[in-house]
């Protein structure tokens, strides 16, 4: 029998789960999503199952389960139900161009920390990054900065002893897949039944990290077997149990989102708010105390909600202040380089 805890399971999950009170259910958890069916890992093994039709007719587009989820399955070991989730990682369209709604996209659920990658050896897009982070952030999970390819920096520790001085609330890791370095602290992050997650644009190392972390060659890195066999006859797993504890989600869904991040970030996150804001009199409008504020007005007519309002300035202050540090730190590193800034 497999330890549910080892995917996740708690307490918390257990008396979501007592309040399904049909016979015969069984608690599993998403591992991989097909067209129309699921890969579950329960107690009981591994299985496929479907959603009941009752449930595809009665459930939103966005209750459907996705990777991460916390299912019910019924005697028949169909889906009868989702857990209500923790955290949701989101893709959202841009505006619909009849109805003007952006529509959202759950890729994965109870994701309880997300790596937002970026690579060393090279220039540092902060602007990039901002947009991972703000996904990630309202993701609800907690978000770590995952600095790879720390081989190709001159000198890693420097790297290191720098970030460690710039403190902060987003935790910042620097790892190389290649040597090795700083494994251990990304593996920390993902104790027994944690559920990480990584994010960013491709080409940064994240399946080779997965590979590292995971320690076997099941998720291909491209690479097709001399055989013929490879990343399209194995069967991927989408939520896969680290040897050391520890869960990382890495689905087609995660690597197709930097389709969905615009060029704004933040403001194509909260693109209400940046259409009330072009609406207050000023534009540097801070809606704080301002005569015309829009923003006020909205908050005021229930329009905005103070949730939102308020979620959105902690995720622009977080921003900010990650930013800040990140760019501290590339620019020490350009100052170090030889022959750089010498001016
Ligand atoms: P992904 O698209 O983010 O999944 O990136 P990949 O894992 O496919 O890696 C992209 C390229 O970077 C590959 O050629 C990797 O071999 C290389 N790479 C990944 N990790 C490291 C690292 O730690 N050091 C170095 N030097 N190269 C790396
Ligand atoms: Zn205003």
């Amino acid at each position: 029998m497999r330890d549910l805890e080892k995917l996740g399971w708690d307490d918390a999950w257990n008396a979501a789960f007592q309040r399904y009170d049909s016979e015969d259910r069984l608690a599993g958890r998403v591992a991989v999503q097909h067209r129309g069916a699921y890969d579950i890992l329960t107690e009981a093994g591994d299985r496929r199952s479907r959603i009941t039709s009752r449930m595809r007719r009665e459930t939103a587009r966005n209750e459907l389960p996705v990777v991460g989820d916390w299912v019910v399955l019924d005697a028949s070991g169909a889906i009868t139900g989702v857990l209500p989730r923790r955290t949701t990682i989101s893709r959202r369209a841009a505006h619909e161009p009849a109805s003007g709604v952006s529509r959202e996209q759950v890729i994965a659920a109870n994701v309880d920390v997300v790596g937002v990658v970026a690579a060393l050896g090279q220039e540092l897009d902060i602007r990039l990054l901002e947009r991972y982070l703000a996904l990630a952030l309202e993701s609800g999970a907690q978000p770590v900065v995952v600095l790879t390819k720390a081989d190709l920096e001159a000198d890693p520790d420097r790297a290191t002893a720098d970030l460690a001085d710039v403190g902060g609330d987003v935790p910042i890791r620097i790892v190389s897949a290649r040597t090795g370095l700083g494994l251990e602290g990304v593996r920390d992050v993902l104790g027994a039944g944690v559920t990480g997650a990584l994010l960013g644009p491709s080409g940064v190392g994240k399946s080779t990290l997965v590979n590292a972390l995971v320690d076997d060659a099941r998720l291909a890195t491209g690479e097709v077997a001399a055989d013929g066999s490879g990343r399209h006859t194995t069967t991927r797993r989408e939520l896969v149990l680290l040897p050391g504890g520890g869960l990382l989600i890495d689905n087609p869904g995660m690597r197709e989102v930097h389709l969905w991040l615009g060029d704004g970030g933040l403001e194509d996150a909260f693109d209400d708010i940046a259409e009330l804001a072009a609406q207050c009199r000023f534009t540097d409008c801070r809606h704080h105390t301002e005569p015309g504020c829009a923003v006020r007005a909205a908050l005021e007519t229930g329009e905005l909600s103070r949730a939102r309002w308020e979620s959105y300035q902690a995720l622009e202050r977080e921003l900010a202040e990650l930013a800040d540090r990140l760019e501290r730190r590339e620019r020490s590193r350009v100052r170090r380089r030889p022959g750089a800034g010498a001016s």
